[in-house]
C-alpha cells in the first residue's frame, strides 16, 4: 500500500469515525426523546380519556338518579323524557324488579350497553355507555332499575380524539384487536397501529414501523371501553435519511480532503524520491521545488543544498583530477623529451605538490660529501631563509631529510619545534621519501674498473644511504592535517620518477661522454675535437680573444711499439695523456686525435702562453721516462719525447679547421727540426680575418652536446648528474 493510500485511510478513519458516532448519537438521542415525549403525550391522553369517560358516567348516573328519585312510577316516564330532553342522556330505560322494561325513552341507542362499572363486560361492539341505579321502596325492597345511556358512536370516539389530541380506536372486544368498532385512525396506519397494540399491555407504549406510538386504555374500573390511542412520533420525517445523507456527504468530503491532503503531502516526497533516483544515476543537477516551509520543505531545501554541495565537490574533484592528469602529462612529456634534470625535478616536485595538496616542497640530491643539496624548491617562502635552492644543504643523518637519506626510510609527521635547526625548512607537517637507483651500476657500467678509458673513479663517491640518490620532501599539507599513507604512496611514485630521471640523465651523460671520449686515454676524441674547435673559435670571435691550438705527436713512437710491444705502447699513450692532463688548466681541452697524435685547445691564450705550455709539456714527457712492462714482465723505463706545433686563432688562421691545419704544419716543422721541440705556425700571407660571429645557440650540436670550456657545474650527487655530460677532468687544480 502506498504512503498516499495509508494517509488517505488514516485521515478517513480519523474523520469518519466521529462523524458516524455523532450521527448515531443524534439518531439515538432523538429517538429516545421522541419516545419519551410520545409516551408522555399518550399518558396524558389516556388520563384525558379516563376523565372524559368518567365525567360522562357521572353525568349518566346523575341522570339515572334524577329519574330514580321520582317515587311515583307513573311520573317516571315523564321524568325520563325530561332528562333526555335536557340532553343529560341519550336514552333512559326503566325496568321492574323482574327485569322487564317498564319504560324506555324513544330513539335510544341499540344494545348492548356497556355499564360504567365495567361489569359485566360486553362482548361485541358496544353501542352505548350506561349508568344504572337501583329503584327501592322506602323499606328497601327492590323495585327495579333506572339506566341512563349515551351512545358510543363514531362521533363519541371523534370527541374523545378531539379532547385528547390523539387518534382513538374503539375495539369490539377487549380480548382481541382484530375487530374495530370505531376509529379515528387513517386507513394507512390502522393495521400497523392495531398490530402494535396487540403487543402491549397496561401502560406500555410501543412504536410502529412508520413511527407512530401506540398504547391501550381500558377496559378498567371507571373506563370500561377497550380503546387504543396512537400519536405520530415528533421526529422530523426523513431524519434517518438526512443523517445517512449527512454521513455520506461527510464521507465524500473526507475522501476528497484526504486524497487532496495525501497528495499534497506525498507529492514532494515523490518528487524527492525522483530526484534521489536522478542523483543515483549521476545527475547532480537534480533539484526539487521547495513548496512550503514545513519539514518536507526543509527536507527539500536540505536535499537541494546537499546536491549542490556534492556537485561542487565533484566539480572540484574533477578539476583536480584534470589538473593531475595535466601534471602527469607534463611530467610524462618532460621525462620523455628532455635530459634537463633540473627541469624534470621541478616538474616532479610541482606534480607531487599538486597531487598531495602540500603547500611547499623540495628535491635534494646527495653530493659527493654525503650532503643533501637542494635542486629545486617550491613555496618555501617563509619556511626557509635561503633564496637559492642550492643553498639548501643538509648533511645526511641530520634533521628529517638527512635521516631519510641516511636510513633510506620515508618519514612523515608533525614538526617538533624543539628539533635542533638543521638548515631544513621549518613547517607544521612534513613528508619525505628517499629515492634510490638500485640497478644504476648495471645500467651505466659504473664501478667497473677494468673498463679501458673509463673516466677517473674519483668522480663517483660512494652513496651515503643504501644507494640513495636524494630525497623528495613536501611540507604543510593543506588543511593542517598530517600527511597520510595515501600521500606516502603518491610521493613514492613521484620519487620513483625522480630516481628514474636522475638515473636516465646520468646514463645519458655517461653515454654521451663515452661517445666523445677516447676509451684508451680517457681524453676527448676526434669527434669532440671537431665540435670543440668550432665552438671555441666562435667563442674567441665573440669575445675578441685568442685561441691557441697545440698539435702533439710522439716522436718515433713506432720504435716503442716495435721494441716493447703494442701493450707497452698503449701504456705509454695512457701515461702521456695523464701527464698532459696534469699540465693544463681546467678550461683547456685535451684530445686524442688518433694514434699517437694529440691536440690541446687553450682558450683565451696567445702565442706566448701557448709556447709556455708547449715547453712545459715537452719537459714533463721528456724528463721522466715512462715505466712499462718489458719483455718477460719486468718493468722498463722508456724514454719518450714529443713534438709540438702551435697555431693561434686568429693570428695564424681564419677558422677552426685552418688553425688545426696550421698547427699540424707547425708540428711537421718541429719534426723536421729534429723533434722533441715546438714550432709556432708561420703567419699567413695575407693576414687572416676573423670568422663572422654567429650566435652560440645556433651552433649548439643537435644532439645536445655540451659546451666544453664552460664546464657545467655538477648538480650534486655522486659523480655529477648535470645538465650536460661531465667532461673528463682536465687538470688537477692548477
Ligand atoms: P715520428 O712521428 O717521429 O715521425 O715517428 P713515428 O714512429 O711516431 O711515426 P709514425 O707516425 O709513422 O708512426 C706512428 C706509429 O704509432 C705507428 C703505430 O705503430 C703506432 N701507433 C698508432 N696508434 C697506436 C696505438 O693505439 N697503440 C700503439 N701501441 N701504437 C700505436
Ligand atoms: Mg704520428
Ligand atoms: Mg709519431
Amino acid at each position: 500500500m502506498t504512503l498516499r493510500g495509508r494517509l488517505t485511510a488514516a485521515f478517513l478513519a480519523v474523520v469518519l469515525g466521529p462523524v458516524l458516532l455523532g450521527a448515531f448519537f443524534v439518531g439515538s438521542t432523538m429517538a429516545a426523546v421522541d419516545h419519551s415525549r410520545s409516551a408522555e403525550r399518550l399518558g396524558l391522553a389516556a388520563a384525558g380519556v379516563r376523565t372524559s369517560v368518567d365525567a360522562l358516567c357521572q353525568q349518566l348516573r346523575a341522570a339515572a338518579d334524577a329519574v330514580a328519585l321520582v317515587t311515583d312510577p307513573a311520573a317516571r316516564p315523564r321524568a325520563a323524557d325530561q332528562v333526555v330532553g335536557r340532553g343529560l342522556a341519550a336514552a333512559v330505560l326503566v325496568t321492574d324488579a323482574a327485569g322487564r322494561t317498564s319504560y324506555a325513552t324513544p330513539g335510544g341507542p341499540g344494545r348492548p350497553w356497556q355499564d360504567c362499572s365495567g361489569a359485566p363486560p360486553v362482548a361485541g361492539p358496544v353501542r352505548a355507555l350506561a349508568a344504572q341505579v337501583q329503584l327501592r321502596d322506602p323499606a328497601g325492597a327492590d323495585l327495579g332499575t333506572v339506566a341512563a345511556a349515551q351512545p358510543v358512536d363514531p362521533a363519541f370516539v371523534a370527541r374523545l380524539a378531539a379532547v385528547t389530541g390523539v387518534a382513538v380506536t374503539l375495539l369490539d372486544d377487549p380480548a382481541g384487536t382484530d375487530r374495530v368498532t370505531h376509529t379515528t385512525e387513517t386507513r394507512q396506519v390502522r393495521a400497523a397501529v392495531l398490530a402494535a397494540a396487540r403487543t402491549v399491555d397496561g401502560d406500555q407504549v410501543t412504536e410502529t414501523v412508520d413511527g407512530r406510538y401506540v398504547r391501550r386504555v381500558g377496559p378498567s374500573p371507571g373506563q370500561p371501553l377497550p380503546l387504543v390511542l396512537s400519536v405520530p412520533g415528533e421526529r422530523p420525517p426523513g431524519l434517518h435519511v438526512a443523517l445517512v445523507g449527512a454521513v455520506l456527504l461527510a464521507a465524500l468530503l473526507a475522501v476528497l480532503a484526504a486524497w487532496r491532503l495525501a497528495r499534497v503531502t506525498t507529492r514532494p516526497l515523490a518528487e524527492l524520491a525522483g530526484a534521489v533516483d536522478r542523483v543515483t544515476h549521476g545527475d547532480l543537477t537534480a533539484r526539487v521545488p521547495v513548496r512550503s516551509r514545513d519539514e518536507i520543505g526543509r527536507l527539500a531545501g536540505a536535499f537541494n543544498r546537499m546536491t549542490r554541495e556534492t556537485g561542487s565537490y565533484v566539480a572540484a574533484l574533477t578539476s583536480s583530477r584534470d589538473q593531475l592528469r595535466g601534471h602527469l602529462a607534463v611530467l610524462g612529456d618532460t621525462l620523455a623529451s628532455t635530459h634537463d634534470l633540473q627541469r624534470i625535478l621541478r616538474v616532479i616536485l610541482h606534480s607531487a605538490i599538486a597531487a598531495t595538496g602540500a603547500r611547499a616542497g623540495a628535491v635534494l640530491l646527495l653530493d659527493g660529501e654525503g650532503v643533501l643539496v637542494g635542486q629545486c624548491v617550491e613555496g618555501l617562502d617563509d619556511r626557509w631563509s635561503g633564496d637559492d635552492a642550492a643553498t639548501l644543504r643538509v648533511p645526511a643523518g641530520t634533521g628529517v631529510v638527512g635521516t631519510v637519506a641516511a636510513t633510506g626510510e620515508p618519514l612523515c609527521g608533525r614538526w617538533e619545534p624543539t628539533d635542533a635547526p638543521t638548515g631544513e625548512p621549518t613547517c607544521e607537517t612534513y613528508i619525505a621519501v628517499p629515492f634510490a637507483a638500485p640497478r644504476a651500476a648495471e645500467l651505466t657500467g659504473r664501478g667497473d674498473p677494468d673498463r679501458p678509458g673509463h673516466p677517473p673513479a674519483d668522480d663517483e663517491p660512494a652513496p651515503a644511504g643504501s644507494g640513495t640518490l636524494g630525497v623528495l620532501a613536501l611540507y604543510d599539507r593543506l588543511g593542517a592535517e598530517e600527511f597520510d599513507d595515501d600521500d606516502l604512496f603518491t610521493l613514492r611514485t613521484f620519487a620513483a620518477h625522480a630516481a628514474v630521471a636522475v638515473e636516465n640523465v646520468r646514463v645519458h651523460e655517461e653515454t654521451q661522454r663515452l661517445s666523445l671520449t677516447d676509451p684508451l686515454t680517457g681524453l676527448w676524441n676526434y669527434r669532440y675535437l671537431r665540435e670543440s674547435i668550432r665552438r671555441e673559435v666562435e667563442r674567441a670571435n665573440r669575445f675578441g680573444r685568442m685561441l691557441s691550438v697545440l698539435a702533439l705527436d710522439l716522436d718515433r713512437f713506432k720504435d716503442v711499439n716495435d721494441t716493447w710491444g703494442h701493450a707497452a705502447g698503449d701504456a705509454v699513450l695512457v701515461e702521456f695523456a695523464r701527464r698532459v692532463r696534469g699540465e693544463i688548466r681546467e678550461v683547456d681541452l685535451a684530445f686524442r686525435q688518433g694514434g699517437e697524435e694529440f691536440v690541446v685547445l687553450l682558450p683565451e691564450t696567445d702565442a706566448r702562453g701557448a709556447t709556455i705550455v708547449a715547453e712545459r709539456l715537452g719537459a714533463v714527457v721528456r724528463d721522466q721516462p715512462v715505466l712499462v712492462d718489458g719483455h718477460g714482465g719486468e718493468p722498463v723505463r722508456v724514454a719518450v719525447t714529443v713534438s709540438i706545433g702551435i697555431a693561434v686563432y686568429p693570428d695564424h688562421a681564419a677558422g677552426g679547421q685552418q688553425v688545426l691545419d696550421a698547427a699540424d704544419d707547425a708540428l711537421y716543422a718541429a719534426k723536421a727540426a729534429g723533434r722533441d721541440g715546438y714550432r709556432l705556425a708561420e703567419p699567413p700571407d695575407p693576414p687572416p680575418t676573423r670568422e663572422i660571429p654567429v650566435v652560440v645557440a645556433t651552433v649548439s650540436p643537435p644532439d645536445g652536446l655540451p659546451r666544453a670550456g664552460a664546464p657545467d657545474a655538477p648538480v650534486g650527487g655522486q659523480g655529477g648528474a648535470s645538465s650536460g655530460p661531465h667532461p673528463p677532468r682536465q687538470s688537477r687544480g692548477r
